[in-house]
């Protein structure tokens, strides 16, 4: 193990990094040496190709739409610095928040999260999950183990259930209460090191 304090000025944007996402040193050189792997042809950007070597991606079924967020609308690479944003929201929420500092919420906040999950569904950005929008999803997700009119069915469900305001289409916040009792910290974190 060689200093970690010195391999840390490698790292582009470090200390601010550090404050703004709750990464600690250990974490971010690890990213670092992830990204930096990824980064195959080393021009210090990502493109959606190279996260074909994420495995986990590859094998989650909508792992294209979580590969789609770490990209601004109209980019075509990641830099590290937003690579590390984005991954901020898989952080697990702090047990000791020692934060206080923070003026702005962090990634890894429940609402964040609750908001990256959204966008994953809200592929037209217009704030709404519509019913074609959830079923493109269904359907990643269940793919061939359920036939279309089942799909159908669980969609409609669903959106019946969540659907307060009746626009046949769940906003954000009928997201977010139908969610209420899900632990996301639970659903949406990844322990970066260990
Ligand atoms: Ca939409
Ligand atoms: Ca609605």
């Amino acid at each position: 193990m060689g200093s970690s304090s010195s391999k840390l000025d490698l790292v582009p944007d470090a200390e601010e990094l550090m404050k703004e996402t709750g990464f600690s040193s250990a974490h971010l050189l690890r990213l670092y040496e992830r990204f930096e792997f990824l980064d195959r042809d080393n021009r210090g950007r990502l493109g959606p190709d190279d996260f074909e070597a994420v495995t986990e991606l590859a094998l989650n079924p909508i792992g294209d739409r979580i590969v789609a967020a770490f990209f601004r609308p109209g980019k075509e690479t990641v830099d590290f610095p937003s690579f590390v944003r984005i991954l901020a929201h898989f952080r697990p929420v702090d047990t000791n928040r020692s934060r206080d500092g923070a003026q702005t919420e962090p990634a890894n906040s429940r609402n964040k999260k609750l908001k990256f999950a959204f966008k994953l569904y809200d592929q037209d950005r217009d704030g709404k999950i519509s019913r074609a929008e959830l079923l493109q999803v269904l359907q990643a997700m269940l793919g061939m183990q359920v036939t279309e009119e089942q799909l159908q069915s669980i969609a409609e469900r669903a959106i019946q259930e969540v659907d307060l305001d009746g626009d046949d289409a769940v906003s954000f916040d009928e997201f977010k209460r139908s969610l209420e009792k899900v632990d996301i910290d639970h659903k949406m974190s990844i322990r970066f090191l260990e």
